[in-house]
């Protein structure tokens, strides 16, 4: 099958031989097909947004070659690429870059406007497309007077106006609300699957590389790993794929699906992982991974026994755990039974705090009913030892003999270091003071 595009040994070095020099690409090779959804995944700095805008034309290799078409683009004089980028590439930013001073149906139309296709054409098309977006109704509002989710989706529209067969996507979520990104995500998913476009997605948050048919993980300028999605059909033919699978790190598609929600994971520890949720549980890691959430969102009381009750069954793509009938009415039950438990343990807690509390008290009382009959001003901590002897002695950890022998005993050797006669006397008290406060303390 042949690519289209095809990168090798491509590097891009910005600020050569300045002090700010900064090597964004090394040795980078990669090869994608038509009809592939492609994600450049990686933390910022990697250079994933500059891999992306070497495939644009808008960032140009410093070695190697970036073929596309059969055409190698850093080749290309600037008509040929103004032609290239016009006829094969559609852009979506992260910062939307829609025109503030034209309204939205003008800046849908503005790519037209230079392939020189007629006035009367080209805003029926723009508008269309708004209106498949759900946008219609703002084609004369100015960007600004839109919400961000909105505005996105009028940059997707501008980057389709020309029927390109590929669309570059930076960040395109990066300042969307969680919504607003799920609406981008399936939009960009249907452009793939039903209008056969080729995307490619630059992103660093893992949830949306299921999306992907595969994923190039990115780190410090380099290509560090190539993860095929075995859940999605691929685009490209059995040779080709096989040609990939071999080329790639040999990992299993249960290794694959923890990649995507453990990126950063080494492979003895991805494997490690397969190897115990296989082992544990008949849940995927996507499912363990939205089951944990759940339960954690269940715990710290943010969605209701029935709400809770209703995501364990609901499927992944709309939040739930993707369980079935009986799975999620089995973990509910003991999600709750637990739960409940739990109160009742927490209760009894906050009973005992509640007894350490009335504890804390008689023994106060009991120590200052006895002060007068302390001789001398004890020091502190003769008086946080007599406390700890009363306590133990409420709590019946000691009995009437070994609280005088703490009394009685030297300082120096762990004791309150009390007169004999002072230690008798203090124990009879307190033994008579117990019976006063016998119904607190037990
Ligand atoms: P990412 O998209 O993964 O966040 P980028 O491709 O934007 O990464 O950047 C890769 C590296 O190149 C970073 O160190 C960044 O600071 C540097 N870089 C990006 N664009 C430029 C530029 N125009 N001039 C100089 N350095 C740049």
């Amino acid at each position: 099958m042949e690519s289209l595009i095809k990168i090798e040994n491509l590097s891009v070095v910005y600020d050569k031989g300045k002090a700010s020099e900064t090597k964004a690409l090394s040795d980078i090779n990669v090869e994608i097909y038509p009809q592939e959804y492609i994600i450049f995944f990686g933390p910022s700095g990697c250079g994933k947004s500059t891999l992306l805008y070497v495939i644009a034309a808008m960032e140009r290799a410093t070695t190697g070659k970036v073929v596309i078409h059969g055409n190698d683009i850093s080749k290309m004089k600037e008509r040929e690429i103004t032609s290239y980028r016009q006829n094969t590439i559609g852009m979506v930013f992260q910062q939307y870059n829609l025109i503030p001073s034209l309204n939205v149906l003008e800046n849908v139309a503005i790519p037209q406007t230079f392939k020189k296709i007629g006035k009367k054409e080209r805003s029926p098309k723009a508008q269309a497309l708004l209106d498949r977006f759900g946008i219609g109704a703002f084609s004369e509002r100015l960007p600004t007077e839109l919400s961000g989710g909105q505005q996105q989706r009028v940059s997707i529209a501008r980057s389709l106006v020309n029927d390109t067969p590929l669309i570059l996507a930076d960040e395109p979520t990066g300042n969307l609300d969680s919504k607003s990104s799920q609406n981008v995500l399936d939009i960009l998913q249907e452009l793939n699957q039903k209008d056969k476009k080729t995307i490619i997605l630059v992103t660093h948050d893992p949830n949306q590389l299921q999306y992907a048919h595969r994923v190039f993980h990115m780190k410090d300028g380099k290509v560090v790993r190539q993860t095929i999605n075995t859940q999605l059909p691929q685009q490209m033919d059995a040779a080709t794929r096989e040609k990939l699978t071999r080329s790639l790190s040999g990992l299993s598609s249960a290794i694959i699906d923890i990649l995507s929600v453990y990126p950063e994971l080494t492979e003895s520890r991805l494997k490690a992982k397969a190897l115990v949720n296989y082992l544990m549980s008949e849940l995927d890691t996507r499912q363990l991974d939205r089951l944990e959430r759940l339960v954690e969102d269940r715990i710290l009381g943010k969605i209701s026994k029935n709400d809770f009750h209703a995501a364990l069954d609901d499927p992944l793509e709309k939040g739930g755990a993707g369980l079935n009938y009986q799975s999620a009415k089995k973990i509910w039950e003991s999600v709750e039974s637990l739960l409940s438990e739990t109160d009742v343990i927490q209760k009894n807690i906050d009973a005992t705090r509640k007894d350490h509390a009335v504890n804390d008290a008689i023994v106060q009382e009991i120590y200052s009913q006895l002060s007068d009959v302390l001789t001398a001003q004890p020091s502190e901590e003769q008086a946080k030892r007599c406390k700890e002897l009363i306590a133990k002695r409420i709590s019946g950890t000691i009995d009437k003999t070994g609280f005088f022998a703490g009394l009685d005993l030297a300082f120096s050797h762990g004791g309150v270091g009390l007169r004999r006669e002072v230690a008798e006397d203090i124990t009879r008290r307190t033994e008579m003071l117990l019976i006063k406060f016998k119904d607190f303390t037990e």
